[in-house]
């Protein structure tokens, strides 16, 4: 029959005590049946043997002693704990960790001890399954990660990888393991043939940012993994190695090859907008082209008749056949020169930023503006800086913008008195790094109101207005890098102002492709 407390004690997995009774000399009195259960002797087969020499490791005897002559020595009865094995008569060793009272007759004279001792379990034991414990959860950690996790030694071999490596790059453990990193990043060993793997990393990481890159991975059937790698560096007793976490980024990529797809989409519909617009212009200048070009093609042909006459009178060598000629040569060129500015409005091949004179092209635009019936009675007047560097523009679509603002600068000033339609157009290159060119009017002015408006497509006040010429001019400004704003401190009409940069910007997207 088991007693209820080492019922209690199984049931609760508890280690059950044992007690050892020995004399002065260290010879066994007694022994619990736990001790003897344990150890695999019968109390009588012990009774009188010196308990350190039969039941604890030589190694641990001398200690043994010490600690039970020290304790026969106090004249104060203090108890001992202390932690040392067991070995049993088969020669199983188990830890104990022992509490020891001397036992003194009435006189004070040490006449023994009496010991209890409870297992401890085997520290190293418990440590290793703890080691194995958290190796085992750092596994799953690893295994679980959606980055690929490779362990490298400094010379690049692979000495471990995590599950994921495997759906990234189709490989199997033992297909990596032994093997280089370069059989999974070889385009970043081209790019790195003359170093080892060691400064390869050792590069990125000594830079402080931590080592962190976008490269072309190579699956096992050969295709690209993009991925972005970081790798950390370890040293354990002195033994460097890396370890790398390579993120797949290909969805990553084909969302940014989306989005760069359908900017370059949205920026197409502009263009296209962008040069309906033009062709819009050009259309309701038609009128006004014609009447310009009827001009010198009348004076050509009435210079040619001339010369014709004095050919038809044998007057060939009169020196007066020379300037006729010069002003055909001349008006031909005007003619030439009205339809090259249409062209360069209307030619949708003209996305190119070119080198260009402003002083010239505003000059030009102003010409061209004149051609158009609305504009024909209003009064130009320019001013500009001196030192106006060129700049770097595509040409057309800035002269497209200024246009514009031209002929929104005429249709508010339908209703002015002739003399008081005037056009200012102020270029300045101040110390900013850019080029701010202002078109002024005394029209009816911007309201307050419509200010943040204009800007917008769609957005007009005018009956048969289709409000695209600001939105489109706006886009064009801001993708050479400059500003267009309506300046609402100017009260005596309405003054649009919009800079350019001097220096080209990088990556600033013509608006035609
Ligand atoms: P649209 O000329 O077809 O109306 P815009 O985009 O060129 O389209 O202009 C939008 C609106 O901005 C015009 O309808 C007008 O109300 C206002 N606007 C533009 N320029 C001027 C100006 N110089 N003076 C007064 N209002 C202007």
């Amino acid at each position: 029959m088991q007693e209820p407390t080492d019922i209690i004690m199984d049931y609760l997995e508890l280690p059950r005590p044992i007690a050892v009774v020995l004399d002065a000399a260290g010879n066994i009195e007694h022994l619990s049946d736990e001790a003897c259960k344990l150890l695999g002797y019968s109390l009588q087969s012990v009774l009188g043997v010196n308990w350190i020499s039969l039941c604890l490791p030589s190694s641990w005897q001398l200690k043994a002693k010490a600690v039970f002559d020290s304790l026969a020595q106090r004249r104060q009865n203090q108890s001992e704990q202390y932690v040392y094995p067991v070995m049993a008569k088969n020669g199983d060793r188990f830890m104990f960790s022992w509490h020891s009272e001397a036992r003194r007759d009435p006189s004070g004279a040490f006449i023994g001890s009496i010991t209890t001792g409870i297992k401890v379990r085997d520290n190293a034991l418990q440590e290793k399954n703890s080691l194995l414990q958290s190796a085992a959860r750092n596994q799953a950690v690893l295994d679980n990660a959606i980055e690929a996790i490779i362990s490298i030694n400094s010379s690049g071999t692979i000495t471990h990888v995590n599950k994921t490596t495997e759906k990234i790059f189709g490989y199997k453990e033992y297909e990596l393991i032994g093997h280089n990193i370069w059989m999974l990043l070889p385009d970043a060993q081209l790019a790195d043939k003359k170093t080892n793997i060691s400064h390869y990393l050792m590069t990125g990481i000594t830079t402080g940012s931590g080592f962190n890159r976008e490269l072309k991975a190579r699956h096992k059937d050969g295709h690209c993994v993009p991925i972005e790698l970081t790798v950390a560096e370890i040293t354990i007793a002195g033994v460097r190695s890396f370890t790398g976490i390579m993120r797949d980024i290909s969805e990553r990529k084909l969302s940014e090859e989306r989005l760069r797809q359908s900017k370059e989409e949205v920026q197409q519909a502009l263009d296209h907008l962008a040069h309906l617009d033009r062709l819009h212009i050009a259309s309701e200048m038609s009128t006004g082209i014609a009447h310009e070009l009827n001009q010198p093609l009348t004076a050509i042909s009435m210079y040619a008749q001339a010369c014709r006459n004095l050919i038809k009178k044998g007057q060939l060598d009169n020196p007066a056949l020379l300037p006729t000629l010069s002003r055909i040569d001349n008006q031909a060129q005007r003619a030439g020169e009205i339809i090259r500015n249409i062209r360069a409005l209307v030619d949708k091949q003209n996305p190119h930023h070119q080198l260009t004179d402003i002083n010239a092209l505003i000059h030009n635009t102003i010409e061209l503006a004149q051609v158009d019936i609305e504009c024909r009675t209003v009064q130009f007047e320019y001013f500009c800086s001196e030192q106006l560097p060129m700049i770097e523009i595509v040409l057309g679509q800035i002269q497209q913008v200024l246009l514009n603002l031209i002929r929104n600068a005429c249709d508010a000033m339908v209703n002015n008195e002739p003399d008081d339609k005037w056009i200012t157009i102020i270029c300045e290159n101040k110390p900013t790094g850019f080029i701010t060119v202002r078109v002024r009017d005394r029209g009816v002015g911007i309201n307050h109101e419509h200010a943040d408006k204009l800007f917008q497509a769609f957005f007009s006040t005018k009956s048969h207005g289709m409000g695209m010429g600001l939105a489109i001019s706006h886009s064009i400004i801001t993708s050479h890098g400059g500003e267009m704003k309506v300046n609402q401190n100017y009260k005596d009409g309405a003054e649009i102002t919009f800079t350019l940069p001097i220096m080209p910007v990088l990556g600033a997207q013509p608006h035609e492709h």
